[in-house]
C-alpha cells in the first residue's frame, strides 16, 4: 500500500512515512495510491456482522499488507470500544450515530485508530514518539483522549490560555499519564507556530521522535471508510438506491465515504452537506472553487472556508466537476433552517440532533425527496450535549449529559503556562522523560 501527494511532486510513501510527516514534502495531502475493489462475495460477507468485523475486513483489504495482521486486529479493537448504532428514523431514513466515543464526536475514530497505529510504530522502532497537537477546543480532546494510555507515546496538547470552554480544557487537561497540557499565553495561531517550530528544530529532533496529530494526516482519514461500510452492511435490506448525507466543514468524512465507494460499497449518491459555508456545494453547481473567509453558524465545526479535503476530492475525480457530480450532490442549510429541523426530528421522532446533525438530516431529505424507493442514511457527528445551548432551547428541555462528560466536570485541570516562544516550550518538554 503506497500513497501519493495530491500535489504530484512528491514520491510516493508507504503508511509509516506518510504517517509521520503529516503533510508530504510538496505541500500537498496523501491519497492511496490505487483502490482495490473488494469483491461482491467478500462485501456480502459482511452483512449484519458487527461492527468490529467489519472495521477489520475493510482495514485489511485497503492496507493490505502495510500492517501485521495482530496489530491491525489489536489496532481496531481497542481503538473503536464503543457502540456504533444504526437506528430507523421513519420509512426509509436512518441514522447512523457516530458519537458514542470518549468525547462524543465521530473525531474520536480517527483520532483513536491513528493513535494505535503510531504506538505500534513507535514500540516496534524502540523509541518513544512524542505527539505535539495545537487545539483551538475540540481537536485536543480527541487527540488526548486516543493517545491516553497508548505505549511509547507521550501527547502534548498546546492551547490558547483561557481561550477554550471550560469543558473542552477539562477534556485533554485532568487525564495526566501520558498525556501533558500546555497553556499557551496566546492565540491558537501562536500554537500552530510553535508546534510547527518545533517539528523543525534540530535540538528537539536529536532529542525525541516528534510528531504531529493534526486533522490533515491521512491516519485520521483511513479509519473513517469502516462505517461508510457497517452502515451498508447493518440495512435491514439492500439493494434500493442508497443515498448517505454527511455534515461537513473540512471534507475529510465525505473524502472517506468517496473512498468508500471506490472500494465497492454500492452507494448511488453522497451528498456534502453544509452550512452556509457552502463553497464545495457551490463548486458541485457552477465548477469553480472560490475558497472565502469561514462565517460562524450554529454547527461551528462545520464553520471552514477553504476546506483543505477539497484537495484530495478533486485528486479523486481528475479535478472533473462533471464526474464529481455523478456521485456526489451539495446542500447547504441555515441555522434558521437547522434550529427548525432539530425541533420537527424531536417531535416526530423523538430524536435529539445536535446541529451538525441536522444538517446532514436536511442534505438527506432534500436529495430523498427527488428519488422515490431509494433508503438514505446520514451520518449524525456529535452528541447534542455538547451542543446543548443551541439545542436545548429549541426543544425547550434539558438535554441530558452523559456520565463521562459530567464527570469531567468535576475535575480540576492541570497545565503548564508558557509564553508564545519555542524556548519556553522546549524548556518544558526538556523537563518531562518521554516515557
Ligand atoms: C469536524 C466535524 C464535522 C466536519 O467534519 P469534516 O470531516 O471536517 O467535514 C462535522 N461535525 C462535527 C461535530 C465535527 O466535529
Amino acid at each position: 500500500m503506497r500513497f501519493v501527494s495530491t500535489g504530484g511532486k512528491a514520491p510516493p510513501a508507504d503508511l509509516e512515512t506518510a504517517l509521520l510527516a503529516g503533510l508530504a514534502s510538496d505541500g500537498g495531502l496523501y491519497i492511496p495510491q490505487t483502490v482495490r475493489p473488494m469483491a461482491a462475495d467478500a462485501l456480502g460477507a459482511l452483512r449484519r456482522r458487527p461492527f468490529g468485523e467489519v472495521a477489520l475486513a475493510v482495514l485489511r483489504h485497503l492496507l493490505d499488507d502495510a500492517v501485521a495482521p495482530d496489530v491491525l486486529a489489536g489496532a481496531v479493537e481497542k481503538a473503536f470500544d464503543f457502540p456504533v448504532p444504526l437506528v430507523p428514523l421513519g420509512e426509509r431514513t436512518f441514522v447512523l450515530e457516530l458519537f458514542h466515543g470518549p468525547t462524543l464526536a465521530f473525531k474520536d475514530f480517527g483520532a483513536r485508530f491513528m493513535a494505535r497505529l503510531l504506538g505500534a510504530l513507535a514500540g516496534s522502532r524502540g523509541r518513544p514518539l512524542t505527539v505535539l497537537v495545537a487545539t483551538s477546543g475540540d481537536t485536543g480532546g480527541a487527540v488526548a483522549h486516543a493517545f491516553h494510555g497508548v505505549p511509547h507515546t507521550h501527547v502534548v496538547v498546546l492551547y490558547p490560555e483561557g481561550r477554550v470552554s471550560a469543558l473542552q480544557e477539562r477534556q485533554f487537561a485532568t487525564l495526566g499519564g501520558n498525556v501533558q497540557a500546555i497553556a499557551v499565553s496566546g492565540v491558537f495561531d501562536d500554537c500552530q507556530r510553535l508546534v510547527k517550530e518545533a517539528l523543525q528544530d534540530p535540538d528537539l529532533a536529536r532529542e525525541r521522535r516528534l510528531t504531529s496529530a493534526n486533522s490533515i494526516n491521512i491516519g485520521r482519514l483511513l479509519p473513517q471508510i469502516t462505517y461508510y461500510f457497517f452502515a451498508w452492511a447493518d440495512l435491514p435490506q439492500v439493494g434500493n438506491e442508497l443515498i448517505i448525507s454527511v455534515p461537513s466543514g473540512n471534507f475529510g468524512n465525505l473524502t472517506a465515504g468517496l473512498l468508500a465507494r471506490q472500494m465497492g460499497l454500492p452507494v448511488t449518491r453522497f451528498v456534502a452537506a453544509t452550512n452556509v459555508n457552502d463553497v464545495v456545494p457551490e463548486y458541485l453547481r457552477t465548477g469553480r472553487f472560490i475558497p472565502r473567509a469561514s462565517r460562524p453558524t450554529a454547527s461551528s465545526a462545520m464553520d471552514v472556508g477553504n476546506p483543505s479535503n477539497v484537495a484530495r476530492m478533486l485528486a479523486l475525480y481528475g479535478h472533473d466537476v462533471t464526474r464529481m457530480r455523478e456521485d456526489v450532490e451539495g446542500s447547504s442549510h441555515t441555522d434558521a433552517e437547522t434550529r427548525a429541523c432539530i425541533a420537527d426530528v424531536d417531535r416526530r421522532f423523538a430524536c435529539v440532533l445536535d446541529p451538525h446533525s441536522a444538517v446532514g438530516y436536511l442534505g438527506l431529505q432534500r436529495v430523498l425527496a427527488d428519488r422515490r424507493g431509494a433508503t438514505g442514511v446520514f451520518l449524525a457527528t456529535a452528541h447534542p450535549a455538547k451542543f446543548k445551548e443551541t439545542v436545548e432551547p429549541v426543544i425547550g428541555r434539558p438535554v441530558p449529559v452523559p456520565e463521562r462528560l459530567a464527570v469531567l466536570l468535576e475535575r480540576r485541570p492541570s497545565a503548564e503556562k508558557i509564553r508564545p516562544d519555542l524556548r519556553d516550550l522546549k524548556e518544558v518538554l526538556r523537563f518531562t522523560k518521554s516515557s
